[in-house]
């Protein structure tokens, strides 16, 4: 038996495993791992990943990357392949200083004054941001010094953004880091917009609310795919107040204006809140304590708590009256296809780091009166993630968790959680663009199979990431369809016969 009383079946207890509360995994888990606990190597995309796709949602701006060739290539192609294709900025000039053997020596700041210089004139950028490297930060390269040299005769902006990959390789420090950097793009307010609210912590969409000069403003902000901005936007709205800043998106001159709002809201924890505190030290602007609102009650709190800030009571109580009488219709059927089955939630297939989004959608389909049970989420990860870690223990929400010994990008094996002896009826949500499936035995047709991975969800009219009272709607019809599906039909679709035994053994 695990320290909760659950069952473990054999082999996820040969492996290490067990079923612990997600507090309890924080506990057992040390910042770092000096000891070596986990087998294989600590950390998964390095700082300067993050950072850079980041300010992907950024316009009008070019990344100068300081360091080797080979740096800038890794993040290219992760732009390339992992992000933009997605989400974001569809195309980010990255040009390299191209630090050699000989400038790790020498010092390669004469270069990045020079590289600086001609970026400008080359691109004529409205923005210019900095990310070092393990190389440059490593030898002591003065980037602030190069910076304030090469300002004097640049027409764009130039800022920094620290970013070696060795200084924090845990994603969710890595983010965090970022994060606060943007308070530093930012300038004083000169004055502040009655009822306006910033969006902080949106990563992976370009949502800015202002259009670039000479461009038209898309009136439903990402057409018949919203995003979650979009959802956000809309609840902000409904109960009368105005959107200033969508963070990060924009050109400069969006992003240094962000002080101007009244208050800000979050999305994401690990992306909101640093940025959130740093701008309320810095330039005293109040900020909302909810984030990632996926389902009914998370969502009427959110509203809630920005109404009771702004003195839109009456507005948001209205607002959530109008919303619920057609969200609860489908609510209901979906509460009574899986009240009383398990969820089974991934954090991750490959990348072993969702944990904020994993554990939003856990928070609703309790709601619908499923008992969750969240995995393939790396303990060293989830350390990282204090943020998000802090924000769902403050909200009193605290599930199950699988603990054990994870190795970095080797996903745990679903066909052994489901052989846990002593649990029930499964319903799996996917969080990756990584398929786990096989033909008859994890198979749409035998195992409700919910694809939640927001690389891939779209959904017309609909935020496919899940939040608000609209990503709930969607996330309902999603379940009754895969319930449906599976009561259905006991063949092996095509999708898991084409799949196969795609990544890992059965
Ligand atoms: S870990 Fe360091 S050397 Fe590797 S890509 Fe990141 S910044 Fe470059």
């Amino acid at each position: 038996m695990s320290s909760t009383g659950l069952n473990k079946s054999n082999k996820l207890q040969k492996q290490g495993f067990e079923w612990v509360k997600v507090s309890e995994m924080f506990e057992k888990t040390p910042e770092t791992d000096f000891n070596c606990a986990y087998p294989g190597y600590s950390g998964l995309w390095c700082r300067l990943i993050m950072a850079v796709t980041s300010y992907a949602m950024t316009k009008n701006s070019v990344a100068v990357i300081h360091g080797p060739a080979n740096c800038a290539w890794a993040v290219r192609n992760f732009c390339q392949t992992n992000y933009s294709l997605y989400y974001g900025n569809p195309f980010l000039h990255m040009p390299v200083t191209c630090i050699d053997q000989n400038d790790v020596i020498s010092g390669g700041t004469d270069k990045l004054v020079t590289v600086l210089k001609q970026v400008d004139k080359d691109y004529k950028p409205g923005h210019i941001c900095v990310f070092d490297t393990c190389s440059t930060a490593l030898i002591g390269d003065d980037v602030e010094t190069a910076v304030n040299m090469a300002q004097k005769s640049c027409n764009a902006r130039i800022d920094y953004i620290p970013s070696a990959g060795f200084t924090t390789p845990p994603l969710g420090k890595s983010i965090e880091q970022t994060a606060l950097r943007y308070a530093e793009i930012m300038d004083s307010p000169t004055k502040t917009i009655e009822n306006s609210v910033n969006i902080l912590g949106q990563y992976k969409e370009q949502q800015d609310s202002s259009p670039m000069p000479g461009k038209k403003k898309c009136k439903n902000r990402r057409g018949k795919y919203p995003d979650d901005a979009s959802e956000l936007v809309r609840l902000v709205e409904g109960i009368g107040l105005n959107i200033h800043r969508i963070l990060i998106s924009g050109t400069h001159d969006y992003i240094k204006t962000a002080p101007q709002a009244k208050v800000n809201v979050i999305s994401c924890p690990t992306w909101g809140f640093p940025l959130a505190e740093r701008m309320r030290e810095k330039f005293s602007i109040p900020y909302i304590n909810q984030s990632i609102p996926i389902g009914v009650e998370p969502t009427k709190k959110w509203v809630t708590e920005l109404a009771k800030f702004t003195g839109r009571e009456l507005e948001a109580k209205d607002f959530i009256q109008r919303e619920l009488e057609e969200l609860m219709p489908v609510f209901e059927r979906a509460k009574n296809l899986v009240n009383g089955k398990i969820a089974l939630i991934e954090c991750g297939r490959n990348s072993q780091t969702a944990f904020a989004r994993p554990m939003a959608l856990a928070r609703a389909l309790e709601e619908l009166g499923m008992s969750v049970r969240l995995f393939g989420l790396h303990p060293l990860e989830l350390r990282a993630k204090a943020m998000d870690f802090e924000y769902f223990m403050r909200e009193g929400f605290d599930p199950l968790i699988l603990n054990g010994n994870y190795a970095y990008q080797q996903p745990v094996n679903i066909a052994h959680i489901m052989e846990d002896p002593g649990q029930g009826e499964y319903v799996y949500f996917t969080q990756d663009i990584f398929p786990a499936v096989r033909s008859g035995i994890l198979d749409p047709a035998n195992v409700a199979r919910v694809e939640t991975g927001v690389h891939l969800r779209r959904v017309i009219d609909a935020p496919g990431r899940g939040v608000g009272f609209r990503g709930a709607r969607a996330l309902y019809h999603s379940i009754i369809e895969a319930v449906m599906f599976s009561e259905k039909t006991t063949k092996p679709t095509l999708y898991t016969r084409v799949h196969g035994n795609f990544y890992e053994s059965f």
